[in-house]
């Protein structure tokens, strides 16, 4: 079948003059896509590869920067019911138990709200945000087109041009513009950039959870951190602490497939963490069942966007876990992509996704590369263990950075003629706080950007 026949008898159909997304997975950074979009009057429509939304057993941990976007769309009742609050107690710990510093868990106001979320929850959250009817499971995204003005006018008159996704199914989607949230293996990537290549960390992540009532004497509402020279374990409730999520890196013996995950090994896991204090060796001896991820990141891309189409979440930027970052980097590209969006008329896209783009890589780059480096500070590379904790302890002044961040107050998200906005008084009347402009910082490349962190 032909691209236009397909079209015609597959499309989405277009409604009145609201803009119309059409976003390419249904993952973290994609539903926070759509409905950070639906909330700035988009007509945003997902499409997942998987018949049904869901997510493997794991959670995954949201600071300020991303919890304070989550309750402008009204989610904030949500996330304190089937989160995991975590606070005051949240520690760094040497293998033995030594006490090395407090984890910073709020803004620099004071303001607590980091949980840990199981990934299936918070899919659940942010879909109450879309209209059901406007997520599409069992569309696997295989190409995408779009073409210029001239080309346009050539096949159908006048108008601007939209692009088009088209699906395994034989379903093709057609809107004014194409978000890309289709994860660390993106399909659409290589229609915005060239090639990237995985760059291996060097370790494998065992993730799992636990059900709290098996390691009774595990202090509630707190995130822990144990760390042992190349290996650390991270320990997060979920589920308003009835489950505790676990995080354990280790070295990798060989190179394995970016992102990979497959059932891991509870007694190999333990082996790998013999000789910690007893807390971490007792929650372990209560594992039953683990799955493991092989740690890639990218240097940043090139590119972000081409035209109509942009990149999101882990397309654009995959890092490694060790800010706990990844996540809540998907939700801020959300509510950016959206301001920038907010009022455009169709023509005015491909600016506002340049904007979007701007505005973002300033911020993700620095994050992608502090979390590399943060890894390498857990795990004791290149560093005595005094040290490490010395940085630790001085980092405040990273994880203020990150927390503080409120990206709805970025101005240049804002098209600087058209006096948008005027229908959200939140985009219009924020100010840049001091950490925004803390993050203007200009995008670099990745060897030389400015790191933050002591
Ligand atoms: C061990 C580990 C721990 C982590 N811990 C944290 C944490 O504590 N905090 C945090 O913020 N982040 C954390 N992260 C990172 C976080 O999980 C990711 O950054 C985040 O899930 C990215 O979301 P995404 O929507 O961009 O991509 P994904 O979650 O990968 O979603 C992509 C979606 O697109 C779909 N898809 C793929 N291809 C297609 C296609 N062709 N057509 C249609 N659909 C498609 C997929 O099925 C999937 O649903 C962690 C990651 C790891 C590996």
């Amino acid at each position: 079948m032909d691209a236009d026949r397909a079209w015609s008898n597959n499309s989405v159909v277009r409604t009145g003059e609201r803009l119309t997304a059409a976003v390419i997975g249904g993952g973290i950074g994609g539903l926070a896509a759509a409905a950070a979009l639906t909330r700035a009057g988009v007509e945003a429509s997902v499409y997942e590869q998987a018949p049904v939304l869901g997510e493997v057993g794991a959670g995954v941990l949201i600071g300020p920067n991303s919890v304070r976007l989550l309750h402008r769309l009204g989610l904030a009742s949500a996330i304190d019911e089937v989160g995991g609050w975590v606070g005051e107690g949240s520690t760094y710990y040497r293998h033995d138990g030594t006490r090395v510093a407090s984890v910073m868990t709020t803004d620099s106001s004071g303001w607590a709200a980091m949980y840990g979320m199981h990934r299936a929850d918070l899919l659940d959250v942010l879909r109450r945000a879309i209209p059901a009817d406007r997520v599409h499971p069992g569309h696997r995204a295989v190409s995408f087109d779009q073409r210029t003005a001239s080309e346009q006018k050539t096949a159908f008159g006048e108008g601007t041009p939209r692009p088009r996704v088209s699906f395994e199914n034989g379903a093709v989607a057609e809107a004014d513009l194409v978000i890309a949230a289709d994860g660390i293996h993106s399909a659409l990537r290589r229609f915005v950039t060239g090639q990237s290549t995985p760059v291996f960390s060097g370790s494998v992540a065992y993730r799992g959870v636990l059900d709290s009532a098996r390691v009774p004497d595990w202090p509630a509402r707190v995130f822990q951190v144990w760390m042992g020279r190349g290996r650390h374990i991270i320990v997060f409730p979920l589920r308003a602490g009835r489950l505790l999520n676990f995080v354990c890196f280790v070295p990798a013996d060989g190179e394995m497939r970016e992102s990979w995950s497959a059932p891991g090994d509870p007694d190999a896991l333990r082996a790998a963490f013999e000789g910690f204090a007893a807390p971490v060796t007792g929650l372990l001896g209560q594992i039953d069942s683990t799955f493991w991820w092989g740690l890639y990141d990218r240097e940043p891309l090139a590119e972000w966007t081409s035209g109509r189409l942009a990149l999101l979440g882990d397309a654009a930027h995959p890092m490694l876990p060790h800010l706990g970052q990844g996540a809540n980097q998907s939700i801020e590209d959300a509510f950016a992509l959206a301001a920038a969006l907010k009022d455009a008329a169709a023509a005015d896209v491909p600016a506002a996704l340049r904007r979007y783009t701007q505005v973002r890589r300033r911020r993700t780059d620095v994050v992608q590369a502090n979390s590399r480096r943060n890894g390498e500070r857990y795990d004791q590379v290149n560093r005595t263990a005094d040290g490490r904790d010395r940085e630790l302890i001085d980092a405040r002044t990273l994880r203020a950075w990150i927390y503080d961040y409120d990206v709805e107050a970025e101005p240049e998200l804002i098209a600087p003629t058209s006096g948008l906005h005027s229908g959200c008084p939140e985009l219009r009347s924020r100010p840049a706080t001091a950490t925004a402009a803390a993050a203007r910082a200009g995008t670099r490349p990745h060897t030389s950007m400015p790191v933050l962190a002591p």
